[in-house]
């Protein structure tokens, strides 16, 4: 599973629509202090399922919509869309939604309606998003994406939770999510 294009819409700091094309290889992001470098990051978190408002330095999920400043009102909607190339492997619960390499995943957020998540054009669960990244061991919560000032949690992190990322490494995460959803059946 590769990215190959995020776009944000009035997602925090990114108030006009902005698409970025990743190409292979290493990316490397660069600016001036609050520029919205780690906003990239978790606008990538937050596509791909992410839950948790701390995570995103935020009170309550509807942080990651535009504020407002002085100059510009506040927008109604914070959109992220992730374009990846699945490169031939099987994407979880979207057999029919995810034929060929092109997988297009979309949140969206509005004030006092909450997330909705499309996936190549269909309407999806959040849990189906956090499938598909959790068997790409690229997901929300995977190792692969490392907040500023994180590295000093993974050296003082309990056993548990160091178990629960050597998990997501190993990609096997996505059995954990799938035991949980057969419990509560
Ligand atoms: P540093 O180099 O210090 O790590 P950075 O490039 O990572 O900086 P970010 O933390 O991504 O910067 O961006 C912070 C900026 O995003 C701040 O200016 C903050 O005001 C702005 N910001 C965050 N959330 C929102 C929001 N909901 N609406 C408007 N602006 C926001
Ligand atoms: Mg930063």
């Amino acid at each position: 599973m590769q990215i190959k294009r995020l776009r944000l819409t009035g997602f925090k700091s990114f108030v006009e629509p902005t698409e970025l094309r990743i190409e292979p290889g290493l990316t490397g992001v660069v600016g001036p202090n609050g520029c919205g470098k780690s906003n990239l990051l978790e606008a990538i978190r937050w596509v791909m399922g992410e839950s948790s408002p701390k995570s995103m330095r935020g009170g309550g999920m509807e942080d990651v919509i535009f504020a407002g400043t002085s100059q510009r009102p506040p927008r109604d909607f914070a959109e992220v869309a992730i374009h990846c190339d699945t490169e031939g492997g099987v994407v979880a619960g979207l057999s029919d939604a995810s034929e060929g390499r092109e997988l297009e995943i979309i949140r969206r957020i509005e004030r006092g309606t909450g997330s909705a998540y499309r996936a190549n054009g269909r309407d999806v669960r959040a849990k189906d998003v956090a499938l598909i990244f959790a068997d790409a061991a690229t997901g929300a919560h995977s190792p692969a994406l490392v907040s500023q000032g994180k590295i000093a949690n993974v050296i003082a992190a309990k056993p548990t939770d160091r178990r629960a990322m050597l998990e997501e490494a190993a990609g096997i995460a996505g059995l954990h999510v799938r035991r949980k959803d057969a419990e509560q059946k």
